[in-house]
């Protein structure tokens, strides 16, 4: 890895990567095997920040809104807080860690080979999944789970089936994350150059007749100079977009390639008007149920899903006092004795955006303030306890990606939708209903009190931290209010570049010659109960066809170059 400032102003190479992330990486480096790759990540290095590597900062890092921070924050127009990425490793250096593969069903219908698809979940497992250990409170929301019959036990496996499993994590046994950079050990060195904070600006065409061809990007490094990358001649090589959900259909639109009429209200020229650029954005909306508990509780991200027959998935994360995790589990020091005390919530706290509690258009960062400030003078016993969420499968609500301006690094304005379609709904509802029945669950009478009502502990959801507006009246649609009330996201947002609307079943861009797209802005769902494992997988399994491919070109003679 080298700093984009010290990178040749002109270069030459048979894969362009642009971006460094969950896909980009295991995708370079598998074509740096036989090729020349070079990767172009916008952030900075996962190893030179300690938050990105420990389980218990991870909230911190999506506290920090910097413009050097590895997290990004952006708000949907939904009015929903989200973060994407910006370091090498892309969303796993500052995800939840939960580790689980696709549905068997799932890989079918994308149309890839279920061998192949195994064999690169293998090569991704053997360096950054771990089995967790579970603590008291996550392996009662298992037994709980199991009680209220989202059978059968599954154990643990990374298998995507029916029923209650303990899955994979990033996280080892010491809470460090491993992430997809790690991936990029498998590289061959002479094959790759991997520069960071190189913020791809344009990709460059050639034009066959009326067929664009990519031949290039241009990147800025953190001092602003430009740099230009231009393909080797050769039929095999290519441009490979990897920049994420948001990233890449927003590269492809400052290109040139997307909605023509969109393209020309911010002065573009167009290169292909391909309208599908930018549509199909989905993002699984979460809700989740806090349970305050009468007894200690570990501090936990999720390990433990519930895949219900439903269309809903069951996970859990605990733990209020992260703080006191990091300075008993790292060398770091601990917060002085005089300062206030910092209620954090992991996933869940509002230091990460993550307000359950406001209405989505209500997430201003003064909500934020205001319950952090909230948190600080509630006692102890009344925030222990964790967090109960339903993710609903899918999603099939869908909205859209606009540019706002001219500028790769901010955000684009994306439209969720949440809960349009009335499915999302039913599957929120269902989901929900089923977190009651676990909360009232024997397994799980140990971490709730006794006198404990379901319609309290939806109060005190939608009353936490910062007491806004939800009332729960006896309406059966109350369930539906909740629903849409209390929407966060579980930040698994993709499609912009979908396969059959943008790119291809090889994930070539329709219409373009030397141009793909390799990454989660790709899938027309989110795979799997959580979507990292099968971005890293797909990376992986991309590379080696593209290698496969290059082989039957140019022949298997070629020496490495
Ligand atoms: C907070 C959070 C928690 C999550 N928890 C989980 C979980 O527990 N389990 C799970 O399975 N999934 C989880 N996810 C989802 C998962 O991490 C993402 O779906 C996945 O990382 C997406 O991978 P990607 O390759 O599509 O994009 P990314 O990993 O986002 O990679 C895109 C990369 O491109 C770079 N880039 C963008 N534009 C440019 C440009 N112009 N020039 C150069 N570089 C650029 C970005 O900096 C980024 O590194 C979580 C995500 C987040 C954000």
């Amino acid at each position: 890895m080298r700093d984009a400032v010290n990178a040749p102003r002109v270069s030459y190479h048979d894969y362009i990567v642009i971006g460094g992330g969950t896909a980009g990486c295991p995708l370079a480096a598998t074509l740096s095997e036989r090729s020349r790759v070079l990767l172009l990540e916008r952030g900075g290095s996962p190893y030179a920040d300690g938050r990105v590597l420990d389980m218990a900062r991870f909230s911190d890092v999506l506290a920090d809104t910097s413009d050097s921070s590895p997290s990004q924050r952006f708000v949907s127009e939904d009015g929903v807080i989200n973060a994407r990425p910006r370091v090498l490793g892309g969303g796993s250096c500052i995800n939840a860690g939960f580790f689980t593969r696709a549905a068997p069903a799932y890989v079918r219908a994308v149309g890839w080979d279920p061998r192949e698809v195994a064999a690169a979940y293998r090569w991704v497992e053997d360096v950054v999944a771990f089995q967790p250990v579970l603590g008291p409170w996550q392996a009662a929301v298992r037994r709980g789970l199991l009680e209220i019959g989202v059978l059968p036990d599954n154990g643990f496996t990374y298998d995507h089936i029916t029923g209650t499993k303990v899955g994979g994590s990033i996280f080892d046994a010491d809470g460090r994350r491993h992430t997809a950079a790690d991936l990029l050990r498998y590289a061959r060195p002479e094959g790759i150059d991997v520069f960071l904070r190189a913020r791809v600006y344009q990709i460059l065409f050639d034009f066959k007749g009326d067929t664009p061809v990519a031949r290039g990007v241009v990147y800025r490094d953190a001092r602003g100079m430009v740099h230009a990358a231009y393909l080797n001649p050769g039929a095999a090589n290519e441009v490979i977009l990897a920049a994420g959900a948001l990233g890449s259909p927003q590269q492809l639109m400052l290109s040139g390639v997307g909605p023509a009429d969109h393209l020309r209200s911010f002065q573009l020229d167009v290169v292909l008007d391909l309208p599908g650029v930018g549509q199909g954005m989905s993002d699984n909306p979460m809700n989740a149920i806090f349970v305050p508990s009468p007894s200690p509780v570990e501090v936990s991200l999720i390990q433990v899903v519930g895949i219900t027959r439903f269309g809903s998935y069951i996970e859990a994360a605990s733990g209020s006092n992260w703080d006191a995790h990091r300075s008993s589990s790292s060398s770091s020091p601990s917060p002085s004795s005089s300062s206030p005390p910092r209620r954090n919530f992991g996933m869940f706290s509002p230091q990460a955006g993550q307000l359950a509690t406001v209405p989505p258009k209500q997430r201003t960062p003064e909500a934020i303030a205001r319950a952090v400030e909230a948190m600080s003078q509630v006692p102890d016993a009344a925030l222990r306890g964790g967090f109960i969420l339903e993710k609903v499968l899918g999603p099939q609500s869908t909205g859209h990606l606009q540019l706002r301006n001219l500028d790769p690094d901010d955000n684009p304005a994306v439209t969720f939708n949440y809960f349009s379609h009335p499915d999302d709904l039913r599957r929120c509802v269902a989901g929900i209903t089923a977190i009651e029945r676990v909360i009232r669950s024997r397994a799980f009478a140990r971490f709730t009190y006794p006198n404990f009502a379901f319609p309290a502990a939806l109060n005190v959801t939608a009353e936490f931290p910062v007491n806004l507006l939800y009332q729960r009246g006896s309406d059966p649609r109350a369930l539906e209010r909740f629903c849409r009330d209390t929407v966060t996201t579980i930040w698994h947002y993709h499609g912009g570049c979908q396969v059959g609307r943008v790119v291809d079943r090889d994930y070539r861009v329709l219409g373009v010659e030397a141009l793909r797209v390799i990454d989660g802005s790709t899938f027309n769902a989110s795979p799997g109960t959580n979507p990292q494992a099968t971005v890293m997988m797909l990376g992986r399994y991309m590379g080696v066809k593209l290698l496969r491919e290059r082989m039957l070109i140019e022949g298997p003679g070629r020496k490495n170059p």
